[in-house]
């Protein structure tokens, strides 16, 4: 199966305005021939970023939504704030928001299911800890996350969602899942995409790597079968690098 390959950057909290202007200016320059390029501005950018890059085939995405329709929820973003200003696509799930701000399985699905209804698309994020590779739960805990946070949808709308496997104990700590582990975990993940969808489904959904994806190891994760792409944290901050990654799939 051809799965269009994704390079996916996830600004997270960082950069002002003019920094992440400037990074935006210089990813225009970027030639890819078939792979879909997007990255995650801070909120505050996000309308600008979205007007920056019309022109191009660099989607810009959401790194959160809030599960209401909309109201008194001081603070929160939700899916019409995202869609009328060209947003077309969001993160849920990341292990920063899981983590930090406690949203649980039940609460991601929710999530997921207000950004499917409205006609985003959805990176959802799903990896385990240490202490879950380490007690042989790996399985067991990914399985949960994608049972709950996904399989409230219908076959149809499991199209419009793109799976990440991050493990938790390789973001942004330099260490890198290998080659062996990310197969297997992303294999894995396409059976239970088969198992409660079908072989078509799972043939067809994008899942990406994220934890330490540099220009130094891109090439091999990306090589790999069952791997569509990744989701860069650190890296998605410096042109060069995100250029370098993003040309390690091209190539
Ligand atoms: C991420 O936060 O999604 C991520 C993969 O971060 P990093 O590439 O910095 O490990």
């Amino acid at each position: 199966m051809n799965r269009k390959k994704i390079v996916a950057g996830n600004w997270k909290m960082n950069m002002n305005f003019d920094q992440s202007n400037n990074l935006i200016n210089k990813l225009k320059s970027i030639s890819v021939k078939d792979i879909e390029i997007k990255i995650a501005p801070g909120f505050t950018y996000l309308q600008h970023a979205v007007l920056s890059l019309k022109t191009t085939n660099i989607q810009v995405l959401a790194q959160n939504i809030h599960f209401e329709e909309k109201g008194a929820f001081t603070g929160e973003i939700s899916h019409e704030m995202l869609t009328s200003i060209g947003v077309k696509s969001v993160i849920v799930g990341h292990s920063e928001r899981r983590k930090y701000f406690n949203e649980s399985d039940k609460i991601l699905s929710k999530k997921v299911k207000i950004a499917i209804d409205n006609s985003l698309t959805v990176i959802f994020c799903v990896g385990e800890e240490l202490s879950d590779r380490e007690n042989n739960k790996y399985f067991d805990v990914i399985k949960n996350q994608i049972s709950i946070g996904l399989f409230d949808l219908e076959k149809k709308q499991i199209k419009n969602i793109i799976i990440a496997y991050e493990p938790v104990w390789a973001i942004g700590t330099g260490k890198t899942a290998n080659v062996d582990q990310i197969q297997e975990m992303h294999q894995y993940i396409r059976k239970l995409i088969k198992d409660n969808y079908d072989l078509d489904s799972s043939e067809k959904i994008r899942i990406l790597y994220g934890g330490s994806v540099k220009p130094n190891n891109a090439k091999q994760i990306f090589s790999l079968k069952d791997v569509d792409g990744g989701l860069i944290g650190g890296a998605s901050l410096n042109f060069s690098d995100f250029n370098e990654i993003i040309q390690a799939v091209n190539g």
